[in-house]
C-alpha cells in the first residue's frame, strides 16, 4: 500500500469524469512456447523480463487492462497457465476453455517456425466450438524472408493468418488494429461489459465450504440458465437465481458445480476459475465453513475479492453445526484474521437447512449500495476540513502535511485521490479511511485511497 503518484493533472479532470469503456475483453491463446507471453508483453508495453524472471511462477492476475489506439479492452493472459499442471494435453484443453469464457474474442497464436502441431489442432477444435471470434496469429515471422512460412497456416480453415515477430513487433500493430475491429463487433457474452440490469455475483470459497449446496438451496426450482455462454449445447455457465422475488446473475455455476475441475484434474485451475469469477463478478459472496477452523486458502480467497475491488458478503455457512465453543472459538477469529475487512458485513446461515438465507439479499444490497456510492466534492472536502481540524496528521520532520483537495475519482468500488502537501502516514491514512467509513457508510465494500503530493 504505497502513497501512488497520479499521472496527469488538472484537479477538475478526476470530477465526474465518465468512466472509459472498454469495448471487450481480448485472450491470447496457444500452446506453450509459442509466444504468448512474449506478444502479451508487447501489447501491455512491459518488458519482457518481467515474465521470464519468474519460471513457474503461477501469475496471480488472469486479465490486464490494455489500450490500442486509443481504444481501451482487457487482454487475458494465458501465457503462464501451463506451470505446475500435470497432464499437458488436458490442461491446455481447459486453458482454451477458460480463455474462450472469459473473452469476446481470441487471439490464436501458432508458431511459424514450427508449423501446424497435432495440438493447435485440437486446441482450435476447442476454440471453434466455442463459436467466439477466433484471429490466427503466426508468430516468429521475424523478417521477410520468413513470410513464406504463414502460407501453410491457411490451412487452418481460420481466414487470413496475421503473420507477426512478438518479439521485434513486426505485424502487431496490424493484428491490434484487427482485434479492436473484431471486438468492437463480437457479441459481448464475456460478462465484463454486459449493461444488464442484473447484478453479477460470483460465489466463492475453498472446496467443501458449501457453494454448491448453498446454489441450490437458493435456485430452489426457480433456476433458469439464461447465459448459454458459447452457444452451444455445453454445461450452463451463469445462471439467472432468483432469491426473494429478486434476480441475480450467479457466474461460472458451472465452475461452482467442479465439472470442468474434475475434467482438468487440477486444483490450480479451480483457482483460476475463483479468480476468473471475482474478476467477472460486482459481488462476491465469500463462503466459509464455520464449523472448521479457517485455513490460509480461505483468507487467500477472500483476500483476491478484496483485492479485485469487488463489494463483499462473507458467509459463514454449516451454522447448524456450531456449538458454544465453535462459537467463540469464530468470534476470537473475527477479531484477529478478519481485521482488513471489518466493514465487511457476515451471514451466518446453513445452506443445507435454509436456516438464515433470507438474510443474504439485504446484505447483498446493502454491500453493491456502497460499491456504487459517490460522495459530491463538496461535501468531501468540507468533511475533510473538519477532520484535520480536529485531528492534524502528526508533525514529522518539523513539518505537518496537509490534505489541499480530495475528490472521488470514481465508484465500484470507490476511489478517492488526496491531493497534499506532503507525505501521510500509514497511520494517518487507516485514521482517514475509517472516517470516511463513519461518515459515508460504504459498508460491504473497499475503498481505495490514492495520494498525489503536491510539491
Ligand atoms: P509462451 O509459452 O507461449 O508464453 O511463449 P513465450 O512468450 O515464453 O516464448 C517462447 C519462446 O519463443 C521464448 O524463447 C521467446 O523468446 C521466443 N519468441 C517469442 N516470440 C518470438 C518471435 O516473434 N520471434 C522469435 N524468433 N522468437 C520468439
Ligand atoms: P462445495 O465444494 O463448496 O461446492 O461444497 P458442497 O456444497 O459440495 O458441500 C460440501 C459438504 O458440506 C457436503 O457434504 C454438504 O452436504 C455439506 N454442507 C453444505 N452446507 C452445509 C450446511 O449448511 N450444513 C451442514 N451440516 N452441511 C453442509
Amino acid at each position: 500500500e504505497d502513497q501512488r503518484l497520479l499521472e496527469g493533472d488538472g484537479l477538475g479532470a478526476f470530477d465526474d469524469q465518465p468512466q472509459r469503456k472498454e469495448v471487450g475483453v481480448l485472450a491470447v491463446v496457444g500452446r506453450p512456447n509459442v509466444g504468448k507471453s512474449t506478444l502479451v508483453n508487447r501489447i501491455l508495453g512491459r518488458r519482457v523480463a518481467v515474465v521470464e524472471d519468474t519460471p513457474g511462477v503461477t501469475r496471480d492476475r488472469v486479465s490486464y487492462d490494455a489500450e490500442w489506439a486509443g481504444t481501451d479492452f482487457k487482454l487475458v493472459d494465458t501465457g503462464g497457465w501451463e506451470a505446475d499442471v500435470e497432464g499437458i494435453e488436458s490442461a491446455i484443453a481447459s486453458q482454451a476453455q477458460i480463455a474462450v469464457q472469459l473473452s469476446d474474442a481470441v487471439i490464436f497464436l501458432v508458431d511459424g517456425q514450427v508449423g501446424i502441431t497435432a495440438t493447435d489442432e485440437r486446441m482450435i477444435k476447442v476454440l471453434r466450438e466455442s463459436g467466439k471470434p477466433i484471429i490466427l496469429a503466426v508468430n516468429k515471422i521475424d523478417d521477410n524472408t520468413a513470410e513464406y512460412l504463414t502460407a501453410e497456416f491457411w490451412k487452418m480453415g481460420m481466414g487470413e493468418p496475421f503473420p507477426i515477430s512478438a518479439m521485434h513487433g513486426r505485424g502487431v500493430g496490424d493484428l491490434l488494429d484487427k482485434a479492436v475491429d473484431t471486438l468492437r463487433k463480437a457479441d459481448r457474452t464475456s460478462g465484463f461489459l454486459t449493461p444488464g440490469h442484473l447484478r453479477r455475483v460470483a460465489l466463492v470459497g475453498r472446496p467443501n465450504v458449501g457453494k454448491s449446496s448453498m446454489l441450490n438451496q437458493l435456485a430452489h426450482e426457480e433456476r433458469a440458465v439464461v447465459n448459454d455462454l458459447a452457444g452451444t449445447t455445453r454445461d450452463p455457465i451463469d445462471e439467472v437465481i432468483s432469491i426473494d422475488g429478486e434476480d441475480w446473475l450467479f457466474i461460472d455455476t458451472a465452475g461452482i458445480k467442479r465439472r470442468l475441475h474434475k475434467l482438468s484434474g487440477a486444483e490450480y485451475y479451480s483457482s483460476l476459475r475463483t479468480q476468473a469469477a471475482i474478476e467477472r463478478s460486482e459481488l462476491a459472496l465469500v463462503l466459509f465453513d464455520a464449523s472448521e477452523p479457517i485455513s490460509d486458502q480461505d483468507l487467500k480467497v477472500m483476500s483476491q475479492a478484496v483485492d479485485a475491488g469487488r463489494a463483499i458478503v462473507l458467509v459463514f455457512n454449516k451454522w447448524d453445526l456450531m456449538d458454544e465453543f465453535d462459537r467463540q472459538r469464530l468470534e476470537r477469529l473475527w477479531n484477529t484474521e478478519f481485521d482488513r475487512v471489518t466493514w465487511a458485513q457476515r451471514v451466518n446461515l446453513s445452506a443445507k437447512t435454509g436456516w438464515h438465507t433470507n438474510r443474504l439479499v439485504s446484505a447483498m444490497r446493502t454491500a453493491l449500495e456502497s460499491w456504487d456510492q459517490r460522495v459530491p466534492t463538496g461535501k468531501l472536502n468540507s468533511f475533510l476540513g473538519k477532520i484535520q481540524a480536529a485531528h492534524p496528521h502528526p508533525v514529522t520532520g518539523g513539518k505537518q502535511p496537509r490534505i489541499l483537495f480530495a475528490t472521488q475519482a470514481s465508484t465500484r468500488p470507490p476511489r478517492f485521490i488526496l491531493f497534499t502537501s506532503g507525505f501521510l502516514e500509514h497511520g494517518y491514512r487507516r485514521f482517514l479511511e475509517r472516517s470516511l467509513r463513519e461518515e459515508f457508510g460504504f459498508e460491504g465494500t473497499p475503498i481505495q485511497i490514492s495520494v498525489h503530493i503536491r510539491e
